[in-house]
């Protein structure tokens, strides 16, 4: 890219982050949230081809975690209405990480009302993903504008607004730009981290684990098989690599 280029860039995200700041300022949007949600909350896998996509909803305030393959933004749509998920009740979008299977149908789903949730550690990942695109994939590139970025201290209180309980955690170990969202529950979002089984040769996966048992994760939502409980064995894993 053209250093012109790179620069005028460089300055519309500077802009776009200065613009979320002053609505945040301006709304006092973290005072205001609630602290406690109420409301029960549901889990619903609308996931297809191979890959998890996870609806947190409290009533009809919902979340997608994880946003779909590129160009499937028709099978995206008749998977959220198999599933009871009225698309326009998705109040944000997340990306546990900006790998096509994973993030391909943000920009999509921002033009079909879905605000795009981004933690500041994915920031400089995001335009990295057209890298890995092929016209075939259809992939419409993830632009900052109206992207929601926040610090990951910042992700309680958003939460809470939208009514879940829980945080944002960064979980580097499959990629920089991981995050997982922890519910208050236990429950674990993790995407592609590598399971602490098939991480022996991965510390930093093994610290992440470690960190997100000690931060009460008790359930693994991952974003390829099925749920599975993170109980005490790979503490053992964890102790032998000497990473604790
Ligand atoms: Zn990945």
């Amino acid at each position: 890219m053209p250093i012109e280029a790179h620069e005028a860039n460089r300055r519309h995200w500077d802009q776009e982050a200065l613009h979320w700041k002053q609505l945040r300022d301006r709304d006092q949007l973290w005072r205001r949230c609630p602290t406690e949600p109420e409301v029960a909350f549901t889990i619903v896998n609308v996931g297809y081809r191979s890959t998890n996509y996870w609806v947190v909803s409290a009533g009809t305030s919902r979340l997608l975690v994880d946003i779909g393959w590129p160009g499937t933004l028709g099978t995206m749509k008749a998977s959220l209405e198999r599933m009871g998920v009225p698309l326009r009740e998705i109040r944000y979008a997340l990306a546990t990480h900006y790998h096509m299977d994973h993030a391909g149908l943000a920009e999509e789903l921002k033009r079909e009302g879905v605000p795009l949730l981004v933690l500041d550690v994915q920031v400089e990942a995001i335009p990295v993903m057209k890298a890995w695109m092929k016209p075939a994939d259809n992939y419409v590139e993830i632009t900052p504008h109206g992207n929601v970025v926040i610090a990951c201290a910042e992700s309680r209180p958003l939460l809470a607004q939208v009514g879940i309980a829980g945080e944002i955690l960064p979980t580097p170990g499959h990629s920089d730009d991981s995050v997982s969202l922890l519910l208050d529950g236990g429950q674990v979002f993790t995407g592609d981290l590598p399971p602490p089984a098939v991480a022996f040769d991965n510390p930093v996966a093994l610290a992440t684990w470690r960190f997100l048992k000690e931060k009460g994760a008790i359930q693994v939502y991952p974003a390829h098989g099925p749920v599975w409980p993170l109980d005490g064995d790979f503490v053992g894993v964890v102790a032998r690599k000497g990473v604790v």
